[in-house]
């Protein structure tokens, strides 16, 4: 049978929150970017989610690169397995506001290149195209993929 979900206003004292969490937040990492503008900016952003694991997502108006991966010192049983040397940022971070029950929603988030080109298509102007030689073909467009 499926384990209710703990919900954090529920803890009995003395009670942890992370106890109850599958360690969410040791499996990624995000960091700020800059907001993209131009057609560059977004084939960059198309150009990190291309590695795979990663996305881009925006909160409250700072866009973020998502890298997914679990952290290598994170044991089986989703604890800490250098508590007492983690890093400052992992000290720093506290439940108050954590993940644990935060939906994934998102002002805006890209896991595909194409939602990027999509994207970029709709608020840029027309990507200028590069000058052809005298013979050369026609460059084909990028492909959304639906
Ligand atoms: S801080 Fe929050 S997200 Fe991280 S392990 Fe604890 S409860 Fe889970
Ligand atoms: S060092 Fe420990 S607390 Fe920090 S991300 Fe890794 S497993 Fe989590």
């Amino acid at each position: 049978m499926r384990k209710t979900k703990v919900r954090r206003e529920d803890l009995k004292p003395g009670e942890i929150l992370c106890q109850y969490c599958t360690a969410r937040c040791c499996r990624y990492f995000a960091l700020p970017i800059e907001t993209p503008k131009t057609w560059e900016d977004f084939d960059h952003m198309r150009w990190y989610i291309m590695h795979g694991r990663t996305s881009v997502f925006v909160d409250d108006n700072v866009w973020y690169l998502l890298v997914y991966g679990d952290c290598r010192h994170l044991q089986p049983d989703n604890m800490c397995g250098i508590y007492h040397t983690r890093p400052q940022i992992c000290r720093d971070y506290s439940t108050d506001n954590c993940e644990y029950d935060n939906d994934g929603c998102y002002d805006k988030y890209f896991e595909s290149p194409e939602q990027v080109w999509e994207y970029a298509e709709a608020i840029l102007p027309p990507k200028p195209q590069p000058r052809r030689k005298r013979g050369e073909p026609n460059l084909p467009s990028l492909p959304i993929v639906g």
